[in-house]
């Protein structure tokens, strides 16, 4: 699986190529760095008249993505989220201001979404068991047992006590569907922070830019094919602003001729149908990152009415079919290549 995700991760990169490729302006300094973090990889790409300072800002940058992954990654025992998952339906869990951070905004994505994007969707995923060696397609009794643990709103999160807890016993919060959207946000405020004003932030599809490029453009971003992995079916040019990709093709399997992905819808247990892929564009990556999957269990309608609905939130929804939508801000403005 993990060489799946770093053959993909590649092809975004070679793809990026095409994005990151940029004028040579006189003394700017290109610098990039990558990494496997979150189960993909991370680049990014700072342009620094002060090789030092861009070198450094990078490194932050980094440090900054590792130690959040440390706190948010479910499947690490030592993490905050594994430990509020353990204490499930028994005690509130201490935990870093940056996970009652993330768990807060993830629960105000569930109630601004209808419920669509739903953390506590974790007991479901588990029985799916997208990316382990335990991916199957469960039974019905095993999806409506493990449904009746899904509720986000039996999340509490005290702010005074820094505390979270999961009032149900057997259930379990998963920030997948969010996590990235967030480090990337963070990482990028470092970047800002050390004085970066020009640079390009991708962690597997959730991709954050600041700035123009250093001659002045605007950043030029390929929407990857949801069939081909080689082909971009859009191309949009933007600046200091996030734009995040949810896909069935980014974690699935196929059995009995059904692809089965990793995007589920929490009032079935089932993996959402009818698209292929969501793109939304946001000025932060968390809010793309919450819509692109909410967006993916909406479906076409709600989703862009979802959208239209929101000030400076712009999609471009690949549904099933092969056809490309794009909100209403976006007409214009982006170049359909299928
Ligand atoms: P993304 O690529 O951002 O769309 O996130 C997909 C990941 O979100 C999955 O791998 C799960 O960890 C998680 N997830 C799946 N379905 C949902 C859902 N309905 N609400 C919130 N998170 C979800
Ligand atoms: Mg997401």
């Amino acid at each position: 699986m993990k060489k799946n995700v770093i053959l993909y991760g590649l092809a975004v990169l070679l793809l990026l190529g095409l994005t990151v490729r940029t004028a040579r302006v006189p003394g700017e300094k290109k610098l990039a760095r990558t990494e496997f973090l979150m189960d993909t990889i991370v680049n990014i790409v700072v342009f620094s008249r002060d090789r030092q300072v861009g070198e450094e800002a990078l490194r932050l940058a980094f440090n900054e993505m590792e130690r959040l992954e440390a706190l948010l990654d479910r499947h690490l025992d030592t993490s905050d989220v594994a430990k509020i998952n353990r204490a499930a339906g028994e005690a509130p869990v201490a935990v870093a201001g940056e996970t009652l951070d993330v768990v807060r905004k993830s629960l105000q994505a569930g109630a601004q979404t209808g419920g669509a994007f739903d953390i506590t969707v974790a007991p479901v995923l588990s029985l799916w068991g997208f990316g382990t060696d335990g991916e199957k397609v469960p039974s019905a009794e095993e999806l409506a047992k493990a449904l009746r643990l899904v509720d986000f709103q039996k999340v509490m999160v005290n702010e005074t006590a820094g505390t979270v807890f999961l009032e149900t016993k057997g259930s379990e919060i998963d920030l997948g569907g969010i996590a990235k959207g967030y480090i990337v946000d963070r990482a990028a405020e470092i970047l800002l922070a050390q004085g970066v004003t020009s640079a390009y932030l991708d962690a597997g599809g959730d991709i954050r830019v600041i700035g123009t490029k250093p001659d002045g453009s605007p950043w030029r971003i390929g929407v990857r094919h949801p069939r081909n992995r080689r082909d971009v079916i859009a191309v949009i040019e933007l600046t200091d602003c996030a734009i995040v990709t949810s896909g069935d093709y980014e974690r699935f399997f196929v059995a009995g001729d059904v692809r089965y992905h990793h995007i589920i819808d929490p009032s079935t247990g089932y993996p959402a149908k009818g698209l292929a892929s969501v793109t939304v564009v946001a000025p932060d990556a968390f809010t793309a990152d919450a819509l692109s999957t909410a967006g993916f269990v909406l479906g076409l309608e709600a989703a862009m009415d979802l959208i239209e609905s929101m000030e400076d939130i712009e999609a471009i929804i690949v549904s099933e079919d092969g056809k490309v939508h794009v909100s209403s801000g976006l007409e214009g403005k982006v170049t359909i290549l299928s």
